[in-house]
């Protein structure tokens, strides 16, 4: 079975904690904090990889977690940042947030994507030493790592999808035009994966073509293997349609080519609208005047027609010669913007737990949940920070810091985020 899609769960890692520590030498009665910072934790990479075409490795592990950063230790050593979670993809895969559907990333290029960012490490008691206050007997933990779930989704990138009924020889032009070797026989449905095949035009030049298996009539709507591959042909910078001019299943070439461009405009209208070449292969089962009349039918609707005998590659050069001319003028391969994430809705932050702890005048605040808000935040920008402050009051924050005794000019410490606390 071909798998090109998957949901698996990824954390990055969190921060490693600082460190309380005190300076000591002999002879020194006491040193002043020396505790160093916790490292950052792993983040979670994606990276594309030609050598792999489905997702089927995700059907098996689930879920990938990176490493927690190094804690800190005392004369001010700092915890190492933790390596990197690399995850590796067939190049043109999506990765969506579950829980909103937005796309965080499409894995179409050669840099890699971190996808979630590993949890800061937390500040030695360095750091908190002030004129009065020398001993700082705290640090701070480290922060954790992103975490979501998310689907893959795979979109291959290519630059000419081929579609058509089955067995009218898509996978024998992709074979003799290219090193793939697509599995060939006169039977349906033999191709379950999309093939793609390298078409080399000279020197520097090549074009990327995928044979994206067999549509039938209903696939628009989800009938037949066709639904689960037409994702496959939405990236395709051109289609070209391949028709069994002759016949020889017992359907008739004209309502062939009417029932796929029907299938296409219904899974996606914008498909209605892709440059179309048409090549009527198998010509070698028919007369001429069969072909010359399907020709006829063809360019009359506005569409480049080939007449090809795939099978010993019969005029096939034309063919390709046209599609190279085409894709010349068409814009790239299109990559997927990634979406912001929206914030959430006040009403859902209002159970959210909140650790609230007073070390030497400074009210610490942990709330993981908030954490991932205040990731979203731009403090440059003044609804914003008004839809901050209403989270402060609505998830407990507030009510929390007076319950730990806060004062006037008190100082809040929300993870990197500080501020004075006013009544
Ligand atoms: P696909 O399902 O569209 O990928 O079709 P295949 O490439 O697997 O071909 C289906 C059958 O058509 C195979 O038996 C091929 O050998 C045969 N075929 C392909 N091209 C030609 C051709 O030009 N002439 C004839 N007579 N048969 C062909
Ligand atoms: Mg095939």
């Amino acid at each position: 079975m071909f798998v090109d899609t998957a949901k698996i769960f990824i954390k990055a890692g969190d921060g490693g904690d600082g460190a309380v520590a005190f300076h000591r030498e002999k002879y020194v009665a006491s040193g002043g904090p020396d505790g160093g910072d916790g490292g950052r934790g792993g983040n979670i990479v994606f990276v594309a990889d030609d050598n792999l075409s489905t997702l089927a490795d995700f059907r098996y592990k689930r879920k990938y977690v990176a490493q927690k950063g190094e804690n800190g230790r005392g004369s001010r050593c700092n915890g190492k940042k933790a390596e990197d979670l690399v995850i590796r993809v067939p190049r043109g895969t999506l990765i969506r947030e579950v829980s909103s559907g937005r796309i965080i990333a499409d894995i179409s290029d050669k840099e890699p994507v971190i996808v979630a960012k590993g949890g800061k490490g937390g500040w030695g008691n360095t750091h908190f030493a002030t004129p009065t206050r020398q001993t700082p007997r705290f640090a701070k933990p480290g922060q954790p790592g992103e975490e979501f779930e998310v689907k893959l989704e795979l979109k291959l990138l290519a630059d000419v999808g081929i579609v058509g009924f089955p067995n009218v020889g898509k996978s024998t032009l992709i074979s003799v035009v290219s090193e793939a070797k697509p599995i060939i026989a006169n039977y349906h449905f033999t191709t379950i994966t999309p093939i793609l095949g390298v078409v080399r035009m000279g020197p520097d030049s090549s074009f990327v073509m995928a044979d994206i298996p067999g549509l039938i009539e209903g696939a628009g709507d989800g009938l037949g293997l066709g639904h689960q591959f037409l994702r496959h042909v939405e990236r395709c910078r051109l289609l070209v349609h391949m028709v069994d001019v002759s016949g020889s299943e017992g359907r008739n070439p004209k309502e062939d080519f009417r029932i796929i461009n029907e299938e296409l405009k219904k899974f996606n209208p914008e498909l209605a609208e892709r440059p179309m070449i048409v090549a009527a292969n198998k010509c070698d089962l028919t007369d001429d005047e069969v072909v010359e009349d399907f020709r006829k039918f063809i360019e009359e609707q506005g569409y480049k027609f080939f007449p090809i005998m795939a099978a010993i590659s019969y005029e096939v050069e034309p063919l390709l010669k046209e599609i190279q001319e085409q894709l010349s003028k068409l814009p790239p391969v299109v990559r997927y913007e990634a979406e912001p994430a929206l914030l959430p809705d006040i009403d859902e932050l209002n159970e959210v737990d909140i650790k609230v702890v007073n070390k030497g005048g400074v009210f610490f605040v942990e709330a993981d949940r908030l954490l991932r808000v205040l990731r979203m935040i731009d403090f440059n920008d003044t609804d914003s920070l008004q839809y901050f402050q209403k989270v402060l009051e609505s998830s407990g924050v507030i009510d929390e810091l007076k319950k730990a005794g806060i004062h006037d000019g008190d100082t809040v410490s929300l993870y990197d985020f500080e501020f004075e606390y006013m009544e």
